[in-house]
């Protein structure tokens, strides 16, 4: 029998996962069963080299039935495994977990109590835990977070300006995209020493996009901050706004908190700024559309604003690192941010961009700006691998 570690991402209708075996990074296979609950559930699964597995037709009415989906996929995939520990990832560890977390019913209650400051994540990954601690009660759950790679920020960077007695009940800037975050900070320790040590921001730029700036291996500061909306525009996320806007639009407008939530998570950012033609930057990219360069233009525009913020709550840069989707494929958004830094010590080598290259600064560039594609997925079974080597050492 060989020992595997199964990672889980739990979604509001679907369940992402990967199946490790107990040392490599590559995945032996990994999937997700996406549409849970509605009629055109589907589940993709694919083997280490990305060659598509079988499946079978699926209708999962919920997580439990979908994580039973994927378990009997895999046993069938993979019938010589045994399973040792299951890695989760949670949006929020609020102010307690700053570490990776072994889950009982305890920890369980108390993750349950951040759902409000999460509600459209928190509920779907606790949910995955329940259903993986269902069935596999004797395994290991480990619980990763978003947030917890923040926890360092000063209190600054950690508090808004509104009374006090707010900040004691939660309302604080928390961060999130941390496991991205620690994963390129690791990259860089290995690989790029020198500037792990020094003052560097990350870009993680996908359908979810924020900013890290990350001064020695530790997170200062985050364009994110109570929620996932804050900071940079995203595919259908608004990024940064005016609270104004929130009271106009419930007084005046008269919409609900239900409708806002619905604008702000899935109706905006990209998707919004292009006239509802895409959340989707290579879409934008080919269609030329006035409102597609706006929307792309914007995009360009506050991650600049942001790069200077991050920069300055470091006292200066040293390194700036592209990772998620638009950060290692886009040539074009790259290119365009990197030219509206070379006031802050970039400049661009534009062969090693178009050429997807690690490094795409010139060699006489002051900073450093490099493309490392991120994997969250390792950082969990990473935290998994750890506490099984904590358990056969005691
Ligand atoms: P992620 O959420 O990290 O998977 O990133 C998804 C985003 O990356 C989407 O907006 C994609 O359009 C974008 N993306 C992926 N490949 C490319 C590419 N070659 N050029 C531009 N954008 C890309």
């Amino acid at each position: 029998m060989i020992g595997v570690i199964l990672t889980l991402n739990a979604g509001s209708s679907s369940l992402k996962f990967a199946l490790y075996g107990e040392d490599g990074d590559t995945p032996l296979a990994q999937g997700m069963v996406d549409r849970i609950g509605g009629n055109e559930a589907s589940l993709s699964l694919k083997d280490g080299a990305g060659n598509a597995l079988p499946v079978a037709d699926i209708s999962p009415n919920d997580h439990t039935q979908a994580l039973a989906v994927v378990l009997d996929n895999l046993r069938q995939a993979f019938p010589d495994t045994e399973l040792r520990a299951i890695g989760h990832r949670v949006v929020h560890g609020g102010t307690d977990y700053a570490q990776p977390v072994l889950v009982d019913q305890t920890v369980l209650s108390k993750l349950d109590k951040l759902s409000p400051f999460a509600p459209l994540h928190q509920p779907h990954n606790l949910a995955g835990i329940r259903a993986a601690m269902e069935a596999f009660p004797g395994v290991p759950q480990i619980a990763c977070f978003d947030t917890a790679f923040h926890r360092t920020h000063p209190w600054v960077n950690d508090a808004f300006a509104l009374p006090r007695d707010l900040y004691d009940r939660g309302v604080r800037r928390y961060g999130f995209h941390g496991l991205s975050y620690e994963y390129i900070t690791g990259e860089l320790q290995a690989s790029a020493p020198l500037i792990a040590a020094s003052r560097v921001v990350v870009a993680h730029l996908g359908n979810g996009a924020s900013m890290c700036a990350i001064q020695n291996g530790r997170s200062v500061a985050s364009t994110m901050g109570f929620s996932a909306l804050d900071g940079l525009p995203m595919g259908t996320r608004c990024g940064q706004l005016d609270p104004g806007v929130l009271l106009y639009l419930l007084d005046q407008e008269g919409m609900s908190s239900d409708a806002i939530a619905d604008m702000l998570y899935r109706r905006s950012g990209l998707l919004g700024l292009s006239g509802g033609l895409s959340n989707d930057m290579r879409t934008l990219e080919q269609s030329g559309t006035p409102e597609a360069r706006q929307a792309i233009e914007y995009f360009v525009f506050r991650i600049q604003r942001e790069l200077g913020a991050m920069a300055a709550a470091m006292g200066g840069i040293d390194g700036l690192v592209f990772c998620g989707g638009i950060g290692e494929n886009s040539r074009l958004i790259r290119a365009r941010i990197c030219e509206r830094t070379e006031w802050m010590g970039l400049e661009i080598d534009h062969a090693r961009n178009d050429e997807n290259a690690r490094i795409i600064s010139s060699d006489i560039s002051r900073v450093t700006a490099m493309v490392i594609p991120t994997d969250e997925g390792l950082v969990i079974v990473r935290a998994a691998r750890a506490h099984l080597a904590q358990e056969n050492a005691t």
